[in-house]
């Protein structure tokens, strides 16, 4: 018995049964995994452990169910999903307290996931009754040409553990307002606000499988299950770049359409002409969100020669002040890493980067368990590890430039391109650098990327397809076009 019964009240089976074709169930192999709770170890749950036997069975019952959806009316969709966005928001706390079970981090910012990620299914809701057309003027007088969007139909989504609530519902809110059905893999870190989505999802009035969610401790197999599977029509995937290349792989013999937002390595610039303070606020803001572990967490900072020991400075002393600790203790501000591997990359880019000549400002160890002390390293340079892989960690090191052409270089020196950030007050350098960066989206002056009206994504090895906005519909329609003739 878990000592978090209350916590998983909302759950059939306490997170042990799986939700495949409106039916809550044991998993076929009857087996369960455990999930533990990174701030402390202690085991939390176990939850149905699925198989591709289970994945054949949600696909047929996401099949099924698709005819009836797609055939509801726009307002009808957009009612259920109306209907699941009060759900979600009617139960915050319950929400936000079972990510911080599982993900480890700190209440407040899992308050503001929820809402974060209650946002898209609001925001589908109401792009749902928007889904037009085009007319197009046709080349001869006795034609008519008109465009209609359509939806793709079975949608699998594979989504990670850093954001357990608001990567699911940014998948599936788009899909099931388009008028798709959906098979959700969750990360195996923290399938249990997943589940406790498709509690409220039901509750809400979505018919039986139009969502189902099929956890499980073999992520490879029920990838491989999902790719090779000819109904699903769509996968939409977020995780590492590596992940992403075998899926892409995998969908290549049924040219499964593709979403894939991957990796990241965001450079974050402070140019002389900068206001320092805020520059500071969003360095830490970026970069410690999460305890460092999301794709657009700032992974290198890079401060022009003039301000350079001044930011360092504030930057240090304002991370030294951050308080680590279990996500439930409203006064954390930093929570532990995920899970042990994280912590070892963690030490590991540290051990790399001072062996090569960084200076550790403030930090630079670990603090038992799971937990890393926010650190700052200062001195870093570009045959650093941590300037080509992703630390997601709490750890933030500062390179120092002279000049723009060689700041938007070093930020380019990378395979990712997801997210970049500059600070400057000079409105033409400004343009400048963020049109020069080679990445889906800039932050200038302002690090608060993430949000259900914008267009979220990435070029190069981050991936490919936006979700969020207008456009976050797009990956879950076709266009078809219609050709009226004899008129
Ligand atoms: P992370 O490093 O963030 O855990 P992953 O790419 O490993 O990134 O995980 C993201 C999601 O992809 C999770 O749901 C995970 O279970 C899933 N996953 C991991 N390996 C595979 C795979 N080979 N095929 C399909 N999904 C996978």
């Amino acid at each position: 018995m878990s000592d978090f019964h209350d916590d998983l009240a909302l759950l059939p089976g306490r997170g042990a049964q799986t939700w495949i074709g409106g039916a809550w169930r044991a998993a076929h192999s009857g087996r369960t995994f455990a999930v533990h709770r990174p701030a402390t170890g202690a085991h939390l749950a176990d939850v149905a452990d699925c198989t591709p036997h289970d994945v054949d069975e949600a696909v047929t019952a996401a099949q099924q169910a698709w005819p009836a959806w797609r055939a509801r009316t726009a307002a009808q969709r957009a009612q259920a999903l109306h209907d699941w966005h009060a759900a979600i928001v009617a139960h915050t706390e319950p929400l936000a307290r079972l990510m911080t079970h599982e993900s480890g981090k700190v209440i407040a910012e899992s308050r503001g996931e929820v809402a974060y990620g209650a946002a898209f299914v609001a925001w589908f809701a109401e792009e749902a009754r928007r889904a037009y057309g085009d007319t197009i003027p046709a080349p001869s007088a006795d034609r008519r040409i008109v465009v209609i969007r359509q939806p793709v139909g079975v949608s699998a989504a594979i989504t990670p553990w850093n954001f357990p609530l608001a990567m699911v519902t940014r998948k599936v809110a788009p899909a099931l307002a388009a008028g798709c059905t959906v098979v959700l893999k969750p990360a195996a870190e923290t399938p249990l606000t997943a589940l406790a989505l498709a509690v409220l999802a039901e509750r809400a009035g979505v018919p039986a499988g139009v969502l189902n969610v099929v956890p499980s401790s073999d992520a490879a197999g029920i990838g491989e299950a999902l790719c090779a599977d000819v109904r699903v029509r769509k996968l939409s995937f977020t995780g590492s770049t590596a992940v992403g290349k075998r899926l892409m792989a995998q969908c290549a013999p049924n040219l499964t359409r593709l979403s894939l937002e991957l990796g990241g390595n965001a450079p974050f610039l402070v140019f002389d002409d900068a206001d320092l303070d805020p520059a500071v606020d969003g360095a830490i803001a970026s970069k410690f969100r999460n305890t460092g572990q999301t794709c657009v967490c700032v992974n290198r900072i890079y401060v022009q020669a003039a301000v350079h020991d001044a930011f360092v400075e504030r930057l240090a002393a304002r991370v030294a002040a951050l308080r680590s600790g279990d996500g439930l203790d409203e006064r954390a501000q930093v929570g532990p890493l995920i899970h042990a591997r994280a912590l070892e990359k963690v030490q590991t880019l540290v051990a790399d980067a001072v062996s090569q000549g960084a200076s550790v400002v403030t930090g630079g160890e670990a603090r038992g368990g799971l937990f890393y002390a926010p650190t700052v390293l200062r001195d870093a340079t570009p045959a650093m590890r941590l300037a080509k892989e992703e630390v997601f960690g709490p750890v933030a090191p500062v390179f120092r430039f002279h000049t723009e052409a060689e700041a938007v270089a070093m930020a380019n020196a990378t395979e990712y391109g997801l997210a970049a950030y500059l600070y400057s007050r000079d409105i033409g350098r400004c343009w400048r650098v963020a049109e020069a960066l080679e990445s889906g989206m800039v932050g200038i002056n302002d690090v608060r990327l993430g949000t259900e009206v914008a267009p979220f994504g990435g070029v190069k090895h981050s991936g490919f397809g936006r979700e969020g906005s207008r456009h976050g519909m797009e990956a879950y329609e076709e266009l078809k076009y219609l050709n009226f003739g004899g008129i």
